[in-house]
């Protein structure tokens, strides 16, 4: 096995707070252990146009407690292709690049997989996005952030809720997964939460609105973007079955993936930098690094971007049962 001298680390997919403590982690533990380290500009798309720059420890000084990322991310139609992929590997054999580390979601490892598969290059990816919808982690980097940055949201949408009587379907990020929903509309106390995981049974929740107490003077529902019907028709049903309640839409976008990562997610991020590199220089590679009951594990990518359905269903009879 060739030594590992050159490494270079990227952001792609999404961008997800806790990606600079990543980066930051990664270069330093390169340079720990007497690595020299590059940067790629705005994930694969930069790969395969060739932006690329030498990183120092300054270079990563003062990011770990910034959002979004100091490489940006992008997505990169070319590298999907093989010519892409090509481009991308003469890129790196130009500086001498022996190993890479990527930190993003499940079509940043499928790329990374192809890459591999290609050109035999040791690649390990870092799970960063919002969504927490890999397999091999408790918690991708990210996810500990935006869940506040919801609670938050929605804790000051209760207050105006409260004050006017009013019903709010409030709308979070999830495209395939229901994960920050469940978890924020425990958190925030909601009547009831729609996920794209599972079938939404109306008569159900129409029942649990109308048998809640008469004199709630707030109700909050909480929808992921990925839900079959969306927050939009949901309100509108809300609507019809009871045109007394004054009922409101809020869709917070993309305030959600922005702001200063918590603790949990610089925590997250530093160690799994430290684990990526040192599992490179172990001879790793077509792995993701993830935590596991609090314990780093190394998963192969093509079991990580399996979505396993994280959704424990126990919390959703929670939300119930505490919705009276
Ligand atoms: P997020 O969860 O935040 O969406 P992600 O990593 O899943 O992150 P994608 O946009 O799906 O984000 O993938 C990132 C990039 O990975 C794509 O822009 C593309 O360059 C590359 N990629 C995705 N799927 C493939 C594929 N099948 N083959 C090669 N490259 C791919």
């Amino acid at each position: 096995m060739k030594a590992i001298k050159n490494i270079a680390v990227l952001t792609s997919g999404g961008d997800a707070p806790g990606m600079n403590a990543g980066i930051r982690a990664v270069v330093r533990t390169g340079i720990y252990n007497d690595l020299n380290v590059f940067g790629i500009r705005r994930g694969y798309d930069g790969l395969v146009k060739g932006e690329i720059v030498p990183m120092d420890a300054k270079s990563v000084a003062n990011i770990i407690q910034r959002g979004g990322t100091m490489l940006k991310t992008a997505r990169s139609e070319e590298f999907k292709t093989y010519e892409g992929r090509k481009q991308a590997y003469e890129n790196i054999q130009k500086l001498g690049i022996d190993a890479l580390i990527v930190i993003g979601g499940d079509g940043t490892f499928t790329g990374a997989s192809k890459f591999i598969e290609e050109f035999d290059i040791p690649i390990i990816g870092m799970p960063g996005t919002i969504d927490n919808d890999l397999a091999g982690t408790d918690f991708t980097i990210g996810y500990d952030t935006a869940i506040n940055t919801v609670v938050d949201a929605v804790d000051k949408i209760r207050d105006t809720a409260e004050s006017h009587d009013r019903v709010f379907v409030i709308e979070v990020m999830g495209r395939d997964s229901g994960l920050i929903a469940l978890r924020s509309g425990i958190s925030t106390g909601a009547e009831a939460v729609l996920i794209p995981e599972l079938n939404v049974d109306y008569d159900a929740i129409m029942k649990r609105l109308d048998k809640s107490r008469k004199n709630k003077s707030s109700r909050i529902i909480i929808v992921a973007e990925g839900d079959k019907e969306g927050g939009e028709v949901v309100a509108d049903k809300i609507k019809e079955n009871f045109p007394h309640y004054d009922v409101r839409l809020s869709i917070l976008g993309h305030i959600q993936r922005g702001g200063r990562p918590s603790c949990m997610d610089r925590v997250l991020a530093s160690r799994l930098g430290v684990a990526s590199v040192e599992g490179l220089l172990q001879g790793r590679r077509g792995e993701m690094a993830g935590l596991i009951c609090g314990q780093v594990q190394f998963t192969p990518f093509n079991k990580a971007i399996k979505h396993i359905d994280k959704i424990n269903e126990n919390l959703t009879r929670i939300v119930e049962i505490l919705s009276l």
